[in-house]
């Protein structure tokens, strides 16, 4: 059987921080990612955190917070079975910036668990397998951290699929106790991510090169075709086509 969830994730002291009309009132003063993440860094201070997959959007939004807080949190979830492409640029970003990732791993007790009883592919055998990896591997780590946090920064864009279509810049993210979520280019087309990060030679995951448009883990991830929806490589097997980790679900 595989083990409980043994992480204390604790939501219950966030729930008051902030009610739907007064997050209503901050979007509607943003105009710019740049102003969500000022609003966000000053409101928060070393309780915001953005979260990294070191996709092309990742590298953008960590540029922009350097820009604003050189001593901005960062964390990256390392499920150990992330592409070598994934550390290398995770590596970059890390020595460009002079940040200090907090890397959050799974529980090897459940980990081992769930291996030894499903094997190591499990994640090919059943939907229901997929998600008990992404659950042990990210899920639980990203809860862990969070529960630590008052608000956390994403990389999310509205058009990545429809799960992610109704997102604003700045929302209550309910299924993390009514934290705060910042996710500054929330607007922004996949062609702006790259002109970005083009126009100022940022470091980004050399998967892209590869045709790799959004990144996970390597056994689970494929580049997509000509034609093919950006998120299509994740979990290329299955047939739903709103496919997500459970780190980012609709609300
Ligand atoms: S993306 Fe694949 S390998 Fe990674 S946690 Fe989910 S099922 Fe496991």
């Amino acid at each position: 059987m595989i083990p409980p969830n043994n992480y204390k994730t604790n939501f219950d002291h966030y729930l008051q921080l902030y009610t739907q009309e007064e997050i209503d009132k901050v979007n509607a003063r943003l105009k710019t990612p740049e102003d969500a993440l000022r609003w966000a860094y000053e409101t928060f201070g070393d309780k915001i955190a953005k979260a990294s997959s070191f996709g092309p959007e990742d590298s953008v939004v960590t540029d922009m917070i350097i820009k604003i807080n050189p001593k901005a949190r960062f964390f990256t979830l390392d499920t150990g079975r992330l592409n070598q492409e994934t550390y290398d640029v995770m590596d970059a970003i890390a020595k460009k910036y002079n940040i200090n990732f907090e890397v959050m791993f799974p529980e090897t007790a459940a980990v081992e668990e769930m291996v030894r009883t499903k094997g190591i592919n499990l994640f090919y055998d059943s939907v229901e397998n997929r998600k008990l990896c992404c659950e042990i591997r990210k899920v639980r780590p990203l809860n862990k951290i969070l529960s630590t946090l008052d608000a956390w920064v994403t990389g999310l864009r509205r058009d990545q699929n429809e799960n992610r279509s109704h997102a604003a810049m700045v929302e209550l993210d309910h299924l993390h106790g009514g934290i705060v979520k910042v996710n500054p280019i929330i607007e922004w087309t996949w062609d702006q991510v790259l002109s970005y990060i083009k126009e100022r030679n940022l470091p980004y995951n050399k998967l892209l090169d590869r045709g790799y448009t959004s990144i996970g883990c390597e056994p689970c991830t494929r580049a997509i075709k000509p034609g093919e929806d950006l998120r299509a490589g994740r979990w290329w097997w299955e047939s739903d086509t709103h496919k997500e980790c459970g780190l980012h679900m609709k609300h």
